[in-house]
């Protein structure tokens, strides 16, 4: 009940984030949301000559999303479907046959791996299952609230052997070679559906999958950008630090206080480190404003689980900028990223 509520109030406050832009000349602005795929809310605004020429975007663009959050499930099975679970359930027996979204998603975070120096694993799913299930019980039954077992932490730690994800292209099919690793694709898979849905879309579309936002560019006859407002993680959930303009591009936040729950008074969110197997502490929230989404999702879940220093080398060799809101709440910017900044409530420092 805790949970549903906690969801809820996490959706209301969405609509808030997409404030929208100018309006066009030959075209009227329409605004669509539904709730479903990858269990979050998703909004989408734009500019169309008509009606019914914007729900049949919002249309295609909710059966697609809607795809890829199946193929994508860990947690359900779907007739007809071999899914991320699937290839989970049959971890150490054989390869699975799969759909090649699925084959392009662990491709993509095999380079993500690379990329954050193994801080973003998916075949972390075995820890990250243990996490799943006391943070449950905890919204179940908060007076009950528990962390996991340390011994079982430890064991299922050891078996997150990236390497074990065995691609065979040509087959198309996915093995994982240990049987107790399990994929998790939590950190990356919204943002890379929300790149490619976005690819098939008109200009003039704000889509937010879960506050995951993607825009398509504005039309030529505007020249005003969208305005995305980015979550103050330290204030109530309708308080920005800032607003960014957003003309093509996206704007991915990871956070602390995005999921999480409390045992002894103390915050446990979802994001897990590999080095300690219990949630990072470096950051209450790391913002990454870049083109394409898939990136924006697996650099903002990195650059959460490493210093600054490291997480603004990173975010630079990547073409992306990024806000950073420490746990003493100090705000620090890359280089470029207050030139995106429309109005700023909060005040940070560019990181040297
Ligand atoms: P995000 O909100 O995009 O930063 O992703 C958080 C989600 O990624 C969590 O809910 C987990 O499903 C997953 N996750 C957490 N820690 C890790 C990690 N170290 N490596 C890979 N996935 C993770
Ligand atoms: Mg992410």
């Amino acid at each position: 009940m805790k949970r549903a509520l906690a969801l809820l109030l996490l959706l209301l406050a969405l609509p808030a984030l997409l404030l929208g832009c100018a309006a066009q000349a030959d075209q009227r602005r329409y605004s669509a949301s539904f709730l479903g795929p990858f269990d979050t809310l998703t909004e989408l605004l734009g500019y169309a000559p008509s009606e019914a020429a914007f729900t049949h975007q919002a249309e295609l663009v909710q059966a697609k999303l809607t795809g890829y959050h199946r193929l994508f499930d860990i947690y359900h099975s779907y007739s007809g479907i071999n899914n991320l679970k699937t290839i989970n359930d049959q971890a150490g027996i054989a390869p699975v046959i799969v759909d090649g979204s699925i084959i392009d998603l662990l491709k993509f975070c095999k380079r993500v791996y690379s990329l954050s120096g193994g801080r973003v694993n998916v075949a972390l799913g075995g820890v990250l299952a243990l996490w799943h299930e006391t943070r449950e019980q905890a919204m179940n039954a908060p007076m009950n609230a528990a962390l996991p077992d340390e011994a079982a932490l430890r064991q299922a730690a050891q078996h997150a052997d990236i390497e074990a994800i065995q691609i065979d292209e040509a087959a198309s099919t996915v093995f994982l070679a240990d049987p107790l690793l399990r994929l998790d694709v939590g950190a990356v898979a919204k943002g890379w559906a929300v790149e490619r849905v976005a690819e098939e879309m008109p200009e003039g579309y704000l889509l937010s999958v879960g506050g995951n936002v993607r825009a398509t560019g504005v039309k030529p006859a505007s020249a005003a950008a969208w305005l995305v407002g980015v979550q103050d993680p330290t204030a109530s959930a309708e308080a920005y630090l800032h607003t960014l303009r957003l003309s093509n591009g996206s704007v991915v936040t990871s956070g602390d206080y995005q999921r999480a729950y409390r045992v002894s008074g103390r915050l446990y969110h979802h994001i897990i480190d590999p080095a300690t197997l219990y949630p990072a502490q470096y950051w209450h929230a790391v913002t990454v404003l870049c083109p394409d989404s898939a990136l924006a999702d697996a650099l903002s879940t990195a650059l959460f689980l490493m210093p600054l220093e490291e997480g603004g080398s990173l975010a630079a060799s990547c073409g992306a900028e990024a806000v950073w809101v420490g746990l003493d709440d100090r705000i620090f910017y890359s280089a470029g990223y207050r030139e995106h900044i429309q109005h700023q409530n909060r005040a940070g420092e560019v990181a040297s």
